[in-house]
């Protein structure tokens, strides 16, 4: 049987560009559908805008600690128009990357909507169908709203890059990655961030030391974090409702700050689990990611879907369909770019180098963009008493930057060590550049260093991550 490509790619992420790319440098004919923009989640609406919105939400605290350096600088308003509008051309200009790489990969690009239509057959939203030998779905995920009255009125970490002002306040509703890095990011950016979280702690599955801290910490910055606190109901506020509830930002002049000049119904009420009404300029949804497996076609063509809606594949990424396989965050595996880029190259390994390739996901280093950064890799201490013995190497402190600019910052290098084989089974950093420091950990720690590995190592001074080889006892053992 002929087909018309050997590879059919549905989604244009970093997951599909890349393995559509390697593909096509074996010699396959391979073609890439993409509904949207090419690039997905982490360069349209993800990592990259994100990542330039923590580095400028950064700029607000160097003001001050430059005029503590001696620096003679004034404190300036951030101007978001004159920001988006680079963030986005920033955007156009990495999009046309993606698509310049996958036309010098002699890739086809098919700016249309895929569906399955049976297990070598993609119909496409032009009417079109197309026949694979192989078909790749890699079509991400997206943001899921609780069902609950008046929700369809906040946003999610979609809308936030494309807003066309700064709201003054905002409630962010969520403990995960993308709640927590957007309260620290909005805060510095000098919004007034109100962040409920329904659990204990955010940042759930973290190391129970490391969350407390950047918690405790994104408070000391300002963000109202409420734990044990979801919103009951929300509407569209009322001029009652600003004439007589609390309002998210500071009262100025008898009203509050971010309301001053609108008319009612411009911001949103909420009632609050711990029984609080107030109204905020805007409210974000950050409750969690969902598989774009929606009219797919997928269950048409024998393709299972698990019970989060994400598709079910095996270590090699391959469905129930032996000619569909799937990769990164559709399969709900570990949401991450480079994790995905990573199932796409064993895919190709398996597929199109007669290589068999199963995906590695064990210690996968990862970073939270908070305020302080979360770096982090390897078993928690809690994860890890409760499999062997271990030794808990800790030390917190206030880094030199910090503690000469008179700021009240500490960070936190940890360790947990195996007592029988003496491995460094978890590496957790609380601290400026975390993200940076976790991903050279990370090599040491996926290489099964031991904690004397770490002590042969010369420090590297003065640093804040030389602390990482300088611990000598441990704090604890459990
Ligand atoms: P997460 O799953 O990390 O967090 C979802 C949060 O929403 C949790 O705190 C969860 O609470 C809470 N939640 C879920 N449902 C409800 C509800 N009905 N009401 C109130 N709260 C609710 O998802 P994110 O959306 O933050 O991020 C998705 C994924 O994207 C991450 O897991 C990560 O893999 C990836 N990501 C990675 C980043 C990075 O590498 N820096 C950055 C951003 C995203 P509970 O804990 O109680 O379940």
């Amino acid at each position: 049987m002929t087909f018309d490509y050997d590879l059919f790619v549905i989604g244009g992420g970093s997951g599909g560009v890349r393995a559509a790319r390697v593909a096509s440098a074996t010699g396959a004919k391979v073609a890439l559908a993409e509904e949207y923009r090419m690039g997905g989640t982490c360069v349209i609406r993800g990592c990259v805008p994100k990542k330039l919105m923590v580095f400028a939400s950064g700029y607000s605290e160097m003001f001050d600690d430059a005029r503590s350096y001696g620096w003679d600088v004034q404190d300036g308003p951030f101007d978001w128009t004159k920001f988006s509008g680079k963030m986005n051309a920033e955007l156009n200009r990495l999009e046309g990357i993606y698509r310049k790489l996958l036309d010098g990969s002699d890739v086809e690009i098919i700016d249309a909507r895929a569906k399955l239509k049976d297990p070598h057959t993609v119909t496409l939203s032009t009417g079109q169908d197309v026949t694979a030998k192989h078909i790749l779905v890699a079509t991400g995920g997206r943001p899921v709203v609780p069902d609950m009255p008046g929700s369809e009125l906040g946003i999610t970490s979609n809308d936030i890059f494309l807003l066309e002002d700064m709201p003054k306040s905002i409630l962010i509703v969520g403990g995960g990655y993308i709640a927590s890095e957007f309260a620290g990011i909005l805060n510095g950016l000098g919004v007034a961030v109100t962040q409920f979280y329904r659990g204990a702690q955010i940042l759930r599955g973290f190391d129970d030391e490391a969350r407390g801290l950047v918690a405790e910490r994104m408070r000391e910055k300002g963000v109202d974090l409420h734990l044990g606190t979801n919103i009951v109901e929300m509407r569209a506020a009322t001029a009652d409702d600003l004439a007589g509830v609390q309002t998210g930002v500071p009262m100025e002049g008898g009203k509050p700050a971010s309301l001053r000049q609108d008319s009612a119904g411009h911001g949103i009420w909420v009632k609050s689990t711990n029984g609080t009404e107030k109204v905020y300029d805007q409210v974000m949804f950050a409750t969690g990611r969902a598989p774009n497996t929606d009219d797919m076609g997928l269950q048409a063509a024998g393709v299972e879907v698990g019970r989060r809606g994400e598709i079910v594949v095996d270590e090699y990424s391959q469905t129930a369909v032996p000619s569909i396989y799937a990769i990164g965050d559709v399969t709900n595996r570990v949401q991450l770019t480079p994790v995905a880029i990573r199932e796409g190259m064993a895919f190709v390994e398996t597929v199109f180098k007669g290589n068999p390739t199963a995906v590695d996901h064990e210690l996968i280093p990862s970073a939270v963009f908070t305020q302080p950064e979360l770096g982090t890799v390897g078993l928690t201490e809690e994860q890890a008493r409760d499999i062997e013995p271990i030794e808990v190497y800790a030390t917190s402190f206030k880094p030199m930057n910090h503690a000469f600019a008179g700021r009240d910052d500490r960070v936190l290098m940890k360790l947990i060590v195996s007592q029988a084989t003496r491995k460094v089974l978890g590496c957790h950093i609380v601290a400026d550049h975390a993200g940076e420091m976790i991903q050279l950990a990370g090599i040491a720690v996926k290489m099964g260093a031991t904690k004397e590995d770490f002590d042969r190592t010369v420090a590297v001074h003065p640093t804040m991550a030389e602390e990482l080889v300088t611990m000598k006892e441990p704090v604890r053992t459990a």
